[in-house]
């Protein structure tokens, strides 16, 4: 049956991405937990951040396959929005503590647990290398993860300035760019989806 489908050649085992939603959540948990007893923002942040990207994700790989219905359009739109809040609320939190802190300096060795964000960002983008060589959703996703990456590297070394200065500002800086990149990016998202509708995730080149 699959075999006579019209879009074989777009089809990705749906493994894939599941790998990359099961690596992405465990990530985000052990993210979580040390967010929770070190008290850091940008730890918090890009634990969100990890979460918010199954919304993304299901928006970006599901569509070329599965869906067809109007409803789908809606739940597209629905995601993207969401996800855009909670990038809006991040860049707000930071703000605050950037402007008027209250809390006290996170501990600099708990912070050091975003390398198991890194190592989801690295695993889901060799995940979607093949992917992406056809397919525009997962060039785009790769994308994001390697940015998502690079941004961790910014946290660990940020973590390191706290445990020898500490200095405050860095960790609301951090989780800051967290929440302006996610929101960045799902608005450029949301204006492609405006632009072309679900064929925007359908573009093979
Ligand atoms: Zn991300």
């Amino acid at each position: 049956m699959r075999e006579a489908h019209q879009h074989i050649h777009r089809h990705v085992p749906p493994r894939t991405v599941l790998s990359a939603l099961v690596i992405t959540l465990a990530a985000a948990g052990v993210e979580f937990g040390g967010a929770w007893y070190g008290g850091s923002l940008f730890l918090f942040a890009d634990a969100t951040h990890l979460v918010a990207h199954i919304g993304i994700f299901a928006v970006l790989l599901i569509p070329a396959a599965r869906w067809h219905e109007r409803g789908e359009e809606l739940l597209t739109l629905a995601v993207l929005i969401l996800v855009a809040l909670i990038a809006l609320g991040i860049v707000v939190s930071s703000c605050r503590e950037l402007f008027a802190p209250h809390k006290e300096l996170p501990n600099a060795a708990s912070m050091l647990l975003a390398v198991f964000g890194l190592g989801a960002n690295l695993m889901t983008a060799f995940l979607f290398a093949a992917p992406s060589k056809t397919r525009w959703s997962f060039r785009a996703a790769l994308a994001h993860e390697l940015s998502d990456g690079a941004l961790t590297v910014f946290g660990l070394l940020g973590a390191l300035a706290i445990h020898f200065f500490g200095w405050h500002w860095v960790d609301p800086t951090l989780s800051l760019l967290v929440g302006l990149w996610l929101w960045v990016w799902t608005a450029r998202l949301l204006l492609r989806w405006m632009r072309l509708g679900r064929e925007a995730w359908m573009l093979e080149s």
